[in-house]
């Protein structure tokens, strides 16, 4: 079955869980370190490892990032909120629960507006909510998961970091643009995070993970059973996961069987996804509100002020910099994913036509910065330089291809775009008295092209420019070269 085919019968409905590491510099309930690849165990302390008498304090600039996260995505903030106990063993938490909030959380009602194609869908937000980090366990041995293990390593440095989660409100209406809408609603709110400064939002290393809601429904029939695909950590693998958790759904509704409501993986290998444990004999976490922490309340005006100290969020942002550059929304987004909003403005305001820009940056530069798997506008050559380069290819210094060299070249030395063309020779041979000698070169090097040509066989030029081009190293003007060859073979 075809995806299209699938979409003629049934309606795909998604829903995404994202959850993100803030970057304060304490934990959650205690004043230990939260940086990354430390020691193991040694960013711990009683509370953190839950002994008998250690008392959380909760951490208000977490807090305050969990509201200004909230207000960002239009939710309501609560005026009175508890933690809660999830409550579980397993030896990711040493305390036996996880501090979390239950039906109280800080944030509610809000919606997030995600540009997919030419049009906007409203994504709703169901809650954004504050809890901690588990610990990390290593299962050591042949399978790498919990059960064959030889022994499990535990490391608590990550137990008690503070987490947001983020869950939207199911999505329904988006057709066969499911997993493109999921994938652009997490790019979204990743730059939003990013903008917000609250976390550094690697997904490669698990500071925003997400997990993927799917389901399919005939349509007017009520919402289909869901299923819940965990561990996808690139933004393509979350618009992979829809898709293929979409088709895999359709084959078992078309035989008649039923969806069973489960958690499942996603692998990067396969690109499919595996069952993992079922939600229906899930776990009863026996929640209660937390009563070694006090309720948030926070204050009417602190969190009108921090509404008021948000930064332009990328939505306006892009639309203030589509009016400055005059690029399509479309063209906004691709830029903004790939990192190089900046780096195109910047090289507009060094004299380029902003289409020029645009190409460069999404296209060669894109591609080589993709290599060395980096940003675009991390590489090292400046807007300036690349709008130099873009000069001297429309005033015809420059062939496309050379350009493409003197970018290499200036990658690879660090020197400036004029130095680069005068080391390597790379200028356009635009000296008629050598084109026309390499011309009756080529000629007299391929009688029988030629004849061909005289004959009235005029696309069989191509072999002779291109003998012109290499005896040129690629640096004559390719149709200039044509029409030498054409005049002087009486055929144009
Ligand atoms: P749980 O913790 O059991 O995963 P949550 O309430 O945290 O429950 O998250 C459920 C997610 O699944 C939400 O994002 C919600 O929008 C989504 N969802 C609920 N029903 C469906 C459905 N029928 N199809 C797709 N997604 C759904
Ligand atoms: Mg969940
Ligand atoms: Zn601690």
């Amino acid at each position: 079955m075809t995806y299209e085919s699938v979409l003629e019968t049934y309606q795909p409905v998604i829903g995404l869980e994202t959850h993100v590491e803030l970057g304060t510099v304490s934990k959650m309930f205690c004043g230990c370190s939260t940086q990354f690849g430390a020691e193991p165990n040694t960013h711990v302390c009683p509370v953190c490892l839950g002994l008998p008498g250690a008392l959380p304090v909760a951490n208000e600039k977490a807090i305050e990032s969990t509201i200004r996260i909230g207000l960002a995505l239009n939710c309501s903030i609560a005026s009175w909120c508890r933690f809660a106990r999830k409550n579980y063993f397993y030896p990711d938490m040493p305390k036996n629960f996880q501090t979390s909030q239950y039906d109280e959380p800080l944030c509610v009602e809000g919606y997030l507006d995600v540009v997919v194609g030419d049009h906007t869908v409203r994504v709703g937000i169901e809650r954004v909510h504050l809890e901690e980090d588990t610990g990390k366990n290593t299962h050591v041995g042949v399978s790498g998961r919990i059960h064959g293990a030889d022994h499990s390593l535990v490391d608590y440095n990550r137990a008690g970091i503070p987490l947001v989660e983020i869950v939207t409100k199911p999505v329904e209406g988006t057709g066969a643009l499911a997993p493109e809408t999921a994938r652009a609603y997490v790019a979204e709110l990743r730059d939003i995070l990013r903008t917000l400064e609250v976390s550094d939002v690697r997904m490669e290393q698990g500071s925003l993970r997400c997990d993927v809601n799917t389901s399919l429904n005939r349509p007017g029939a009520p919402w289909g059973t869901r299923t819940e695909t965990k561990n996808v950590n690139s933004l393509r693998s979350v618009e992979r996961a829809v898709r293929s958790e979409i088709l895999r759904q359709a084959d078992i509704l078309d035989a008649g069987g039923r969806i069973k409501q489960e958690t499942r993986h996603f692998s990067e290998q396969s690109g499919d996804t595996r069952p993992g444990r079922s939600k229906e004999e899930a776990t009863d976490y026996r929640y209660f509100p937390e009563p070694d922490l006090v309720p948030m309340a926070p204050d009417v005006d602190w969190v009108e002020s921090l509404r008021t100290g948000l930064p332009e969020l990328p939505a306006a942002r892009r639309v203030r910099l589509r009016d400055v550059l005059g690029v399509s929304v479309e063209d906004m987004i691709h830029m903004t994913n790939a990192g190089v909003v900046d780096a195109v403005g910047a090289t507009v305001d060094a004299g380029a036509p902003v289409g020029e820009a645009r190409n460069w940056w999404l296209g060669y530069l894109a591609q080589r910065a993709n290599e060395q798997e980096i940003g675009a506008a991390e590489l090292p050559i400046t807007p300036a330089q690349v709008a130099r380069v873009i000069a001297l290819v429309a005033d015809g210094s420059l062939s496309v291809a050379l350009a493409r060299q003197v970018v290499d070249g200036v990658l690879e030395t660090g020197a400036d775009v004029d130095a680069v063309i005068a080391e390597r020779g790379l200028q356009v041979v635009s000296d008629a008295g050598a084109l026309e000698q390499a011309a009756d070169d080529a000629i007299a090097a391929n009688p029988d092209v030629a004849g061909k040509v005289r004959g009235g066989k005029v696309a069989a030029v191509g072999a002779l420019v291109g003998a012109v081009m290499k005896a040129t190293r690629g640096q004559a003007d390719a149709a200039a070269v044509k029409d030498i060859l054409l005049a002087k073979l009486d055929a144009s």
